[in-house]
């Protein structure tokens, strides 16, 4: 089944709001095997509308039409509906007493306008919303389905997450398990799965890059879920056999909660010494419920001066090699574990720009200090703005950490 999702409001158009309705309902319909072919945003214009939608009973099996359900002039998608598809709107009583009643309770006049909210189209199967006034509402046209939903994210979530799955059954079954890649580039994650061949007529396997791993999504379609389960998990295990353990997670397991999870599970305790990250590290790691189980401490040592006072690194270091280099990573790390009792002791500096002073922008160093035998300092060079800079080096570290 072809689905599209179409969000009305001027705001989006002019950039006040960000459509995140489309994200959202994406994601459920792709959970139910649905295909999302199209995101359409329109102004709050009844012809422009009446022309989108329209043009979309031609495409898709199922259209969703957002917001503009209120009882404001501007609100005019019923209208624009009803005039594509030829249906009255009419006023319903169940949702005209449940208006009344509201207003009554809150001892406040209802005016014409709020009628606005208990009129529907015709034929229509309503869609109780309990978080707030206006009602969903599906209507079954020609073998295809309209659903109207309200434009508050806090209304239109709950209502998908209720009613959509009882709404929409697709006769496919769809089976996915995704994978998260971290340490490779797209592209060559891509490359090697091309190479492994794994794609059959009813399995994709799609990659996305994100800000610093790659997820990769099996997607299954069929009709025997069990059979797809074995397929997919078939691909999976050849991935982990590809990948190795640069595939840190599956599904939406984060890199701060996986290294978070694996040194609680190890019962290593960590610390952090920061410069150029100035908590952004520790603040990644403190996201995680349960992260007093894992980090000790985190400095935030930014100057020269508290560098030398808090981690004893030497002024003849920070002087003659300057505060972004290896030896300073190397003593901000080293210092760091004389006055932790962590087991492992991070430290980053670095050049975050945008403007250079002492090293060029985006060169950084992390070290990694375990004790005096067993240490490692890893260079980089980023590029970015300052903040890509700075969240770069705390992602390297964890991954790095990780892996
Ligand atoms: P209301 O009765 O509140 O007017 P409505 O159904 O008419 O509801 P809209 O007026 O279109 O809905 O939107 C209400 C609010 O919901 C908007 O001001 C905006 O904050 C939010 N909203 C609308 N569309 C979207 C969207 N696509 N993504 C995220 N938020 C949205
Ligand atoms: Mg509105």
């Amino acid at each position: 089944m072809l689905a599209s999702i179409i969000t009305v409001g001027t705001e989006i158009l002019v950039g006040s709001i960000l459509n995140t309705h489309a994200e959202y309902i994406s994601n459920k319909l792709n959970d139910l095997g649905v295909h999302v072919n199209y995101h359409i945003s329109v102004r709050d214009n009844l012809e422009e509308m009446e022309d989108v939608i329209k043009e979309q009973l031609k495409k898709v099996d199922i259209i969703f039409l957002c917001g503009g359900l209120g009882p404001t002039a501007d609100d005019v998608t019923k209208e624009a509906l009803a005039n594509v598809i030829d249906r009255k709107i009419i006023l319903d009583e169940y949702q005209h007493q449940k208006l009344l009643s509201r207003f009554e309770q809150s001892n406040r006049k209802m005016t014409e306008n709020n009628l606005k909210q208990a009129m529907v189209i015709q034929d229509a199967t309503l869609l109780d919303n309990k978080w707030g006034v206006a009602p969903g509402e599906c209507i079954e046209y020609k073998n295809k389905k309209i659903f109207l939903l309200p434009g508050p994210p806090k209304e239109l979530r709950p209502m998908v997450d209720e009613y959509l799955t009882d709404y929409i059954i697709d006769e496919n079954e769809v089976v996915i398990r995704s994978l998260n890649v971290a340490g490779l580039g797209e592209s060559v994650v891509e490359d090697r799965i091309r190479k492994l061949n794994l794609e059959t007529e009813n399995i994709s396997i799609n990659t996305f890059a994100k800000f610093y791993d790659t997820e990769v999504k099996i997607i299954a379609e069929g009709h025997d879920r069990n059979s797809l389960i074995e397929q997919v998990d078939y691909i999976a295990n050849k991935l982990y056999e590809a990948f190795g353990s640069k595939v840190y997670s599956e599904g939406n397991i984060s890199l701060n909660q996986t290294l978070v999870d694996l040194l609680k599970e190890r019962n290593i305790k960590i610390s952090f010494s920061e410069s150029i990250t100035g908590g952004l590290l520790a603040s990644q790691i403190t996201s995680i419920s349960g992260a007093s189980n894992v980090l000790s401490e985190s400095y935030i040592t930014y100057s020269n001066e508290t560098k030398s006072k808090i981690l004893g690194v030497k002024p003849e270091t920070l002087e003659s090699f300057g505060a972004v280099s290896r030896e300073t990573a190397y003593e901000m790390a080293k210092g760091l574990k004389q006055i932790s009792n962590a087991d492992i002791c991070v430290s980053t500096t670095g050049e975050a720009g945008p403007n250079p002073s002492e090293k060029e922008v985006g060169l950084c160093y992390i070290c990694y200090y375990f004790g005096e035998d067993n240490y490692k300092i890893v260079e980089n060079k980023f590029r970015g703005s300052r903040n890509d800079i700075q969240k770069r080096v705390c992602d390297t570290a964890i991954l790095d950490l990780i892996l």
